[in-house]
């Protein structure tokens, strides 16, 4: 598996040098709005501690990461009236993974309603 790039999209949100629409912060993670939402209110919940996905990450960072998205999860089902949410996380090129940053979506859903492609 590739070393973790500090250069990839996510590393220089982190770092303050690309802008994003920021949602939750706390001392480990970052939450921010999907560039490209696939359902009203996506949000990416993103470590703070460099790793490139759930094969390189340490078990606790990890950890932080679901208590982020469980954070996040309960507070979209209100914003976005949701009735349900999906979470996703990719990892490497065969499993669907893009940003090599690791990150959780988090995607309020509505009945009858199909996530975008
Ligand atoms: P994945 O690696 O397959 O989980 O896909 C990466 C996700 O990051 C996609 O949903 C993109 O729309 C999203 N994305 C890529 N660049 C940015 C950005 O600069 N800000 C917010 N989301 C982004």
């Amino acid at each position: 598996m590739p070393a973790y790039d500090t250069n990839n999209i996510f590393a220089k949100i982190l770092r303050g040098e690309f802008p994003c629409h920021k949602v939750y912060e706390d001392e480990h993670v970052l939450a921010f709005l999907d560039i490209m939402p696939r359902a009203p209110g996506h949000t990416l919940v993103i470590p703070k501690a460099p790793a490139r996905n759930i094969l390189d990450i340490k078990p606790d960072d990890y950890a932080h990461v679901a208590r982020g998205a469980h954070k996040i999860a309960a507070a979209a089902m209100k914003a976005f009236k949701a009735d349900g949410i999906t979470v996703q996380q990719f990892n490497e090129v065969a499993g669907g993974q893009v940003v090599f940053h690791l990150h959780m979506h988090v995607m309020p859903r509505h009945d009858g309603v199909a996530l975008l492609p």
